[in-house]
């Protein structure tokens, strides 16, 4: 038995931050380990509950929500399972309808404790609607493919938004290891996809802090090295997490009809990578739970994606896994960071500097106009068009970033004053993009945007505009971005 809560606890101690630790409970126990479902009913009697829901989707209904329902009954405690209905595409999306769904069969049933037996999206509705309902939530992932399972705000899709409303965390997490390896393997490699982010996510909160004088973020060394240690870890697994190369025996022989004979076959990797990510996906989310604040690991990489969400919704079009979005966002911010320090630096010579980050993409791009690639839009308004390029036909990455602006990268190092030279570090020391996809291609997930089925103007348009996607944070995307609309 392996209680993440206590390992968790001991490295922040390290790091001095008793205090956090003090002012903040975490949930209690954080289970990683084989059999983890088991212990819940034992868990559930000590609380005093008697009547639980638990909500799924269709395919985590048949890996663990029954199941659970099985072991609750079989200790005498009320259990029963809500799946949450899919679109007409298939997807099960975080938005009012699923929500209402869950109240309506939560509520009426007068559970006193709500499960959310999911991935990201199963969790996202429970901890809302647990908060809404005033009773507590218990997490058991099913797949390593987000870090959100013990965040405190929940991202909904309200109107077509993505919106984080306040909410609650999980009172306990449950995750066990046959499922979370038995998970579709994209889940997997998403889950990985959102940890890399962390690269230009920490990059950002730094960032944050350097450029606002230290007035925003609230930054803290010790939170930052929690993140950063997860990230490390995942990373040194990141060749262990694919599908076909799994050490482990059957989930279907450990865990009976827990695993549908699809996701058995899907299985993704050696037990040590997939729990390894797992363990880094919970502890950079209590990272975010010590801080009070999602700074650690979420930046620009998140806005990028966020705002694909948003413009892949108002479309139509299926959603895509947030924790790949994010990987691909977090290559593409690294290059474009480059070029934004290097225009800046004058090492570029200004409008051709979206050169450099072609070229670290592994391709070219004529040199392009300043003007061309600036937002007309207003605040608030549609998107501007991006300008007109040949289709990079099923190019292996983005044929180019939009071209930076050299006056508009210098105007940010103008304003940042002496600490420019602390931010050049910080973006010098980011991995390039080409290294960001060549670890998502090990992870077996998608690197560049065309695997994810964007386009460049997709990628130009999020570059240009989605730092809008959250108003009070402070990224360098934003700091330039901020200076390219005052010149245009
Ligand atoms: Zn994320």
């Amino acid at each position: 038995m392996s209680d993440l809560r206590e390992s968790f606890r001991r490295q922040a101690e390290a790091l001095g931050l008793e205090e956090r630790l003090q002012a903040c409970p975490l949930p209690e126990p954080i289970l990683v380990e084989a059999d983890a479902l088991e212990r819940v009913p034992a868990y559930i009697a000590g609380q005093g509950w008697r009547k639980a829901a638990i909500a799924c989707d269709e395919r985590t209904a048949a890996a663990a929500g029954r199941r659970l329902q099985r072991l609750l009954e079989q200790a005498g405690i009320d259990a029963f399972v809500a799946v949450i209905a899919a679109d007409a595409a298939g997807d099960v999306v975080a938005d009012e309808a699923s929500l209402m769904e869950l109240l309506l069969a939560a509520k009426p049933a007068g559970a006193d404790v709500l499960f959310a037996a999911g991935a990201g999206t199963i969790h996202d509705l429970t901890r809302f609607a647990a908060y809404a309902l005033g009773i507590p939530f218990v997490s058991v992932p099913t797949a390593a493919s987000v870090d959100g399972f013990t965040s405190l705000g929940a991202p909904l899709l309200l109107r077509g938004v993505k919106t984080t409303v306040a909410a609650v965390g999980p009172a306990a997490v449950f995750a066990e290891t046959g499922l979370l390896q038995a998970a579709p393997a994209p889940l997997t490699a998403a889950g990985f996809g959102d940890m890399l982010g962390k690269l230009t996510s920490l990059a950002d909160w730094r960032i944050e802090h350097l450029l606002s004088g230290g007035a925003q973020g609230g930054w803290s060394a010790g939170v930052a090295a929690l993140t950063d240690s997860a990230l490390r870890r995942s990373i040194e697994q990141a060749d262990r997490l694919r599908g076909g190369e799994a050490a482990g025996g059957s989930q279907a022989e450990q865990g009976g009809a827990v695993v549908s004979v699809q996701a058995e076959a899907e299985q993704g990797g050696a037990a040590s990578g997939v729990e390894t990510l797992a363990e880094a996906l919970i502890e950079s989310g209590l990272a975010m739970l010590l801080l009070g604040a999602s700074h650690p690991a979420s930046g620009a990489e998140h806005h990028l994606s966020h705002y694909w969400e948003m413009e892949l919704h108002r479309a139509g079009a299926r959603p895509l896994l947030h924790g790949a979005k994010v990987g691909v966002a977090c290559a593409i911010i690294a290059d474009y960071y480059r070029a934004i320090v290097a225009a800046a630096s004058g090492k570029d010579g200004g409008a051709g500097s979206g050169e450099a980050a072609a070229a670290a993409a592994g391709t070219g791009r004529a040199a392009g106009v300043d003007a061309e690639a600036r937002p007309g839009a207003a605040e608030g308004a549609e998107p501007a068009s991006p300008p007109s390029r040949k289709s990079g036909l099923a190019a292996p990455t983005y044929a180019s970033l939009p071209p930076v602006s050299a006056e508009a990268a210098s105007r940010v190092a103008a304003a940042a004053g002496p600490a420019w030279s602390e931010i050049e570090r910080i973006v010098g020391s980011l991995p390039s993009g080409e290294r960001i996809r060549e670890l998502l291609a090990l992870a077996g997930g998608p690197g560049s945007p065309a695997e994810l089925g964007l386009s460049d103007a997709q990628v130009e348009r999020a570059l240009l505009e989605a730092d809008r996607v959250r108003p009070g944070r402070l990224t360098l995307l934003r700091a330039y971005n901020e200076e390219l609309r005052k010149l245009g």
